[in-house]
């Protein structure tokens, strides 16, 4: 399995944040559209950079964005699970301090990026799971969401088409980003339904540091789409981090980390990276990976499927 594509932004000393809309087989009719959202994303995450903001906050606005856009698989039209039901991974890493917060087969919540940003700032444990989650979200002020206003038509045709195998598992639509400050900090940030009809009570690398995000201001931050199994089993977060950290340049990184998915784990999908010195690199496996990024000035905003 070769690389698709890959592409490397950013400017050495200023800030910069790359975002996904995950990887799959967009048809080429809805791939404007997917990498529409990701650009919108990616300006709202750099206007927080440019204005002096956080690296955390920056990953955290862009990915609530696409967790309210139905297109994508997070929060409001996320992949639905064998029982038809929503059961949602999502994890925020902050590079300073090595601060994470995650959950993991969280009930009907609209932002559950939010929830995460709450476990690490709470600080007390990292990832909570299920109900467990659930109860740690009503007791910070986090409502429960009706599932009729986050399931859409859409996630139940794919769930039926999976049901009938018209279609693998595949979801289209993970969402994630990574971005440096100006102070120099990074963060990431990933959120999924996960993959369409997974078994109940599955969890996927979305969650997981190291897996499906990571961030260290000493080495880099990475977040990443595409057959979770495969990112759990590889750890291919934490290892893109460290060869960045190594000396390969980000675009090296990101694309030795697709190569081994598929040699390692026979996993496709992509990772986004940006290294300490703002570099940006993105690289895939599959047809589409929807993305956008911005650096140094709002000017430089760019996007893609
Ligand atoms: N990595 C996600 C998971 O396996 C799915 C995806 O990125 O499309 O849960």
């Amino acid at each position: 399995m070769s690389v698709r594509f890959s592409w490397c932004g950013g400017e050495v000393g200023a800030w910069s944040i790359l975002v996904h809309g995950g990887a799959g087989d967009l048809p080429p009719e809805r791939r404007e559209a997917h990498a529409a959202g990701c650009r919108e994303a990616a300006r709202l995450g750099a206007e927080i950079l440019a204005a002096g903001g956080s690296a955390l906050d920056a990953v955290q606005a862009a990915v609530t964005f696409l967790e309210d856009d139905p297109r994508y698989n997070a929060g409001t039209g996320a992949s639905l699970d064998e029982r038809g039901e929503l059961s949602l991974d999502a994890a925020v890493m902050d590079g300073a301090t090595l601060a994470v917060g995650g959950v993991c087969a969280l009930p009907p919540f609209r932002n559950p990026i939010a929830i995460a940003r709450e476990v690490l700032r709470d600080g007390r444990h990292v990832l909570y799971a299920g109900e467990g989650a659930a109860r740690f979200a009503e007791e910070r002020g986090f409502f429960r969401a009706d599932p009729a206003t986050m399931i859409t038509e859409t996630a139940r045709a794919r769930l039926e088409e999976t049901r009938r195998g018209q279609d693998g598992n595949w979801a289209d639509g993970t969402v994630g980003a990574v971005a440096r400050d100006i102070s120099g900090h990074l963060a990431a940030a990933t959120s999924t339904g996960g993959t369409v009809g997974k078994r109940y009570g599955r969890v996927g690398d979305t969650p997981i540091p190291g897996a499906g995000t990571y961030a260290d201001d000493l080495a880099a931050a990475a977040s990443g789409t595409g057959y979770g199994e495969g990112y759990l089993r590889t750890g291919i977060c934490l290892r893109a981090c460290l060869w960045i950290q190594e000396g390969k340049t980000p675009q090296e990184a990101a694309e030795t980390a697709i190569r081994m998915l598929w040699k390692r784990a026979q996993a496709r999908g992509g990772i986004l990276l940006v290294a300490p010195d703002g570099r940006l690199a993105l690289a895939r496996s599959t047809e589409t990976m929807s993305w956008g990024a911005c650096w140094a000035s709002l000017e430089h905003l760019t996007a893609g499927s």
